[in-house]
């Protein structure tokens, strides 16, 4: 079977999805605004939860969607692999009962953020993503080494989409279906890629042209947002949507 090209691929609107990153009380500098406090996600937990939402993954969301069944669910997405996530903020999606999908730099396991000149942070190890998974989070690909894919030639896609996803999937030893781009930066060679190499989505960060399920747009939470900063932009996303 043939892989649907962009042009043949379906238009698809989604639920809120947020992004978060590092989740952590640590004060160092945060000069690219990725680090919101573990008490503060908890506030945002806790809000959703009154609104009577509850965060999943992504593909979770997008496979309840496809039956019907998303009405009260938005998706949950930290990005990169930081071992904050288990530290802070798995206990406390497990307290609010929500799962999520985090998104892993597979070539830099056990390594840090070397992408990026923020202070560094440690990225997982293999088990410790293994230990995501059991607890019932969706693990996807961030790519091997956080590449920027829009431009990106064909044995760089395929490296870093296809390479990726097979060394998650040797980790967990189970499918990967979530893939997200490094910087949000796609094109359609790049959002072709990553429906060849066999994922079930794809997500990018605030651009709400229209497209399909290979860049589905996620609404990013910055360190200052309150709750009712979360709930205005999740307002706000689900009106951007009704353009795509
Ligand atoms: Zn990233």
């Amino acid at each position: 079977m043939s892989t649907p090209t962009t042009a043949a691929r379906t238009p698809l609107r989604v639920r809120p999805v947020l992004m978060y990153h590092s989740i952590s009380a640590s004060t160092a500098p945060d000069p690219h605004r990725l680090r919101v406090h573990p008490d503060r996600l908890d506030r945002h937990l806790r809000r959703l939860r009154r609104l009577g939402l509850r965060g999943v993954g992504l593909t979770e969301l997008l496979r309840a969607q496809e039956r019907g069944e998303a009405g009260r669910l938005v998706a949950l997405t930290f990005d990169d692999g930081y071992t904050d996530f288990l530290e802070h903020a798995a206990p406390l999606l497990q307290r609010h009962g929500m799962t999520a999908t985090l998104y892993v730099v597979a070539g830099r396991m056990d390594g840090a953020n070397d992408w990026d000149s923020g202070p560094r942070l440690p990225i997982m190890g293999a088990d410790q993503v293994r230990a995501v998974a059991a607890a019932g989070h969706e693990v996807g690909s961030h790519t091997m080494t956080h590449a920027r894919l829009a431009g990106a030639d064909p044995a760089t896609l395929t490296a870093e989409v296809t390479g990726s996803r097979r060394v998650l999937q040797d980790v967990l030893q189970a499918e990967v279906a979530g893939f997200c781009y490094p910087y949000g930066a796609y094109d359609t060679a790049a959002a072709d890629a990553v429906a060849a190499a066999g994922y079930d989505n794809g997500c990018v960060i605030g651009d709400y042209s229209p497209g399909d399920r290979f860049t589905v747009p996620r609404c990013y939470v910055s360190p200052q947002d309150t709750a009712a900063h979360l709930v205005a932009r999740m307002a706000r996303h689900q009106l951007l949507q009704r353009g795509r």
